[in-house]
């Protein structure tokens, strides 16, 4: 939903150092173990705003560079918060409300997620670069919001999050610091590092299994996952209305709907059967 140009240093060597690798040999080797076994032990699964568009959910900024005709650097940089709050409250509390509103919810593709963390005998993690709670109201629980998440406020001296349970207002304050701190957006901005980094990392360096539904492939570090899972030998798809920027990266590659292409994707894999082009 939003794109993050800073990046911790290690997490860039990281993505270049796997960008380089000869994957298509680890690929190949396992492939093979793949074929023998016939099932997954751990999988890290990536999406991003395709799958909330789904459910009617607006993510995208137009071609102008425009965000619900607010300038970027106005509603989504701590400098843009810095000089007027309000505004900004105000324009994530307008997202609030549309997700509060009666006619957003989770769709099939949340539905089929949920279902393979509650049913899959093994490691599992479910990273969303979505604001939105809609993998939560579908049940997904072992789920990483690396770019924030709407329904919370978060104090700004020590970083602990608070639900929401209304719009934003300067009467949100927190209650771990003496003063009370007035509470700030729980979202990642531009220039900020986004939550759970080495959470995500040690899942990639073991998973052998990973997903990537409905994003853009251009924003890091997110876009920089299927290096690392592909260097650890992971089985690494893609499932995208359209061909992302980095869609060359992927092994596996599913076009169409998530709310479609999940449900039998689950059923595949909840019945030991590998993923491949021809899972759709
Ligand atoms: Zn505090």
């Amino acid at each position: 939903m939003y794109c993050y140009y800073r990046i911790t240093t290690n997490f860039i060597i990281l993505c270049i150092r796997y960008s380089r690798q000869d994957y298509q040999v680890i690929f190949n080797k396992n492939k093979q173990s793949m074929e023998g076994t016939k099932m997954y032990r751990q999988i890290v699964i990536l999406t991003g705003a395709g799958i909330s568009a789904e459910s009617g959910i607006k993510t995208f900024r137009d071609q102008d560079g425009l965000w619900e005709a607010h300038k970027i650097q106005d509603v989504a940089t701590p400098e843009g918060y810095a000089r007027d709050p309000e505004l900004v409250e105000g324009f994530y509390n307008t997202r609030w409300s549309q997700l509060h509103s009666g006619d957003v919810e989770a769709n099939a593709g949340h539905d089929a997620l949920a279902r393979l963390e509650r049913e899959f005998d093994g490691d599992f993690l479910l990273v969303t670069q979505n604001i939105d709670d809609l993998h939560e109201r579908a049940g997904s629980r072992r789920l990483l919001h690396m770019h924030g998440e709407l329904s919370k406020g978060r104090c700004p001296r020590s970083g602990q999050t608070f639900l929401l349970k209304d719009p934003f207002g300067p009467e949100h304050t927190c209650t771990c610091c003496i003063p009370a701190q007035r509470l700030r957006p729980d979202v990642v901005w531009f220039g900020e590092i986004p939550i759970g980094l080495d959470r995500i990392q040690d899942a990639l360096d073991t998973c052998d299994l990973f997903i990537a539904i409905g994003t853009s492939g251009t924003v890091y570090p997110a876009a920089g996952f299927v290096d690392i899972a592909n260097h650890h030998g992971a089985q690494t798809v893609e499932v995208n209305l359209v061909e992302a920027d980095r869609h060359s990266q992927f092994q596996f590659h599913l076009q169409g709907k998530a709310s479609e292409i999940l449900p039998k994707m689950v059923e595949r894999i909840l019945s030991g059967a590998i993923i491949n082009n021809d899972s759709q």
